[in-house]
């Protein structure tokens, strides 16, 4: 993991330079403390400093999270580090869960991601200085200390949603962190549990800057009825997680730099797996700067990063949702699209007992792959061919429960969509970019991609021609496509024909 020289993180640390923040880590061998660089504490004395690029690193090394600067309300860049897919797909997988179970190691995380185990933790160790587990157990503390901090759930709630497995491991873990039981470290002006079923807020940071308007109007446009509700500048969703269902809404808080996030779900078990969804869903974890900066060295599209900073590349909250989206999408327009997963949701999603109070049109969940599966007739008004894709497509995913989990590289993941009936080049990379946030997928065929090319920068207007001048918008060309399709103001993309 490559660190400026200790110079200039010392001096980002003296500055406390918010550019850094969620990029480096401080930790001071004076207390045993890490920080965030830009903690409020005074700045400890160059030789009492050790800089980490991961909170994982300052972690692994001894170092206990500062109750001060909280690193756990860094924003999480930390699968954007390096240039490694494998250790950006390894920790989609990790906040999926993927070391939590029981049975799990990281022989077969690695083995899922098609490399050797003792590759996996040296592309740990090379991109985030922590070996896997380290970065698990980071994550576990920090997660539990966020909620201890921005919530009142009761402490035993809390052990479960951060994955310590008991309330006995977790008190360990925190009095051998910070010498006093977790409850302690809760502030009064959070006393008093409350369950977190009863609803949950937290703060989720993001690098800056960050396009909420784009993202917002994106979602609103393909928002499906029933499901999801954008009004008032606010995203609300049914969730629906292992049988549980659930409702979510997002808002901007741009003067905290972060997106507030109330949860109303009935098993705190679920609590990461929601929170990794939003944070997918609003792209939370770019590296934006980064991105923009890469992206503007090229003519054409410096002009529109200038137009549009912080434009995010939207995931998908569903990796199954999303691909029938894509399907319902094919040869169609936007609002077309739309009204057809309105009419899938009535005819095949579930209808909730009770209608959310926030909202009244949040009144069903998706269909899930098992349920379209096993329909005897879609009966939605669109060519049977493509409805007999769709069928085709729920039965792939109701077998293969990894079918929208990261694996091998992204041609593997084209080739393996490719070959499921109605499934063509345009519908497999747009499954990738959005489910799987490969962000280097570029769906070329697209016919607002090429029209966006062909108007900002005179860009021939054929797949071939552009997949070619998209070279060098590599490894981010997905963030490329997004700026296309918002340049002439077709945010959400159609096939071409
Ligand atoms: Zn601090």
């Amino acid at each position: 993991m490559e660190l400026p020289d200790r110079e200039i993180c010392y001096r980002a640390l003296e500055t406390r330079d918010a550019r850094f923040d969620g990029l480096l880590f401080v930790g001071v061998t004076s207390t045993g403390v890490y920080c965030r660089p830009v903690c409020p504490a005074r700045t400890p004395h160059f030789q009492h400093c050790r800089f980490f690029g991961s909170a994982a690193a300052a972690q692994q090394s001894g170092f206990r999270p500062c109750l001060r600067c909280r690193p756990e309300s860094a924003p999480d860049l930390a699968s954007w580090r390096g240039t490694s897919n494998t250790v950006s797909r390894a920790l989609a997988l990790i906040a999926d869960g993927a070391l939590d179970r029981d049975d799990a190691n990281v022989a077969k995380l690695s083995g899922r991601l098609g490399v050797g185990e003792r590759q996996l933790r040296r592309l740990f160790l090379k991109h985030l200085g922590a070996s896997p587990i380290a970065v698990v157990q980071t994550r576990r503390v920090l997660f539990a200390k966020q909620l201890i901090h921005e919530t009142r759930m009761p402490m035993t709630e809390v052990a479960l949603a951060a994955g310590f497995g008991s309330v006995r491991r977790f008190n360990e873990v925190f009095r051998g962190l910070f010498d006093r039981p977790p409850s302690a470290l809760r502030r009064e002006n959070n006393v008093g549990s409350v369950p977190a079923k009863m609803g949950v807020t937290l703060r989720l940071r993001y690098r800056p800057p960050y396009d909420w308007d784009s993202m917002l109007a994106y979602l609103e446009a393909r928002a499906i009825p029933g499901v999801e509700v954008v009004e008032n500048s606010c995203y609300q969703r049914t969730v629906e997680v292992d049988g549980s269902v659930g409702f979510v809404q997002v808002v901007h808080l741009p003067q905290h730099q972060s997106l507030g996030v109330a949860i109303r779900f009935p098993s705190v078990r679920s609590l990461p797996a929601i929170v990794a969804r939003v944070r997918r869903l609003f792209d939370i974890g770019a590296d934006i700067e980064t991105i923009d900066e890469h992206l503007s060295r090229d003519a054409v599209l410096a002009p529109l990063i200038a137009q549009r900073p912080g434009l995010r590349a939207p995931g998908g909250w569903d990796g199954f949702e999303l691909a029938v989206r894509a399907i319902l999408g094919q040869q169609v327009s936007v609002a077309a699209a739309r009204r057809l997963a309105g009419e899938l949701v009535v005819r095949h999603g579930r209808r909730l007992s009770v209608a959310c109070e926030n909202h009244p049109g949040l009144s069903h969940v998706f269909p899930t792959a098992e349920r379209l599966a096993t329909a005897e007739f879609i009966g939605l008004g669109m060519p049977s061919a493509r409805q007999s894709s769709l069928k085709a497509f729920a039965e792939v995913a109701a077998s293969d429960r990894n079918l929208f989990r990261p694996f091998g590289a992204i041609e593997q993941a084209i080739a393996r969509f490719r070959s499921i009936r109605g499934i063509g080049e345009w519908t497999a990379q747009y499954i990738a970019l959005r489910a799987l946030r490969e962000m280097d997928a570029f769906p070329a065929s697209d016919a607002g991609l090429l029209r966006g090319a062909a108007l900002v920068g005179g860009i021939q207007s054929t797949p071939g021609s552009l997949l070619k001048r998209a070279e060098c918008w590599r490894p981010w060309r997905a963030y490329a496509a997004q700026h296309l399709w918002a340049a002439q103001a077709i945010v959400v993309p159609q096939e071409g024909t």
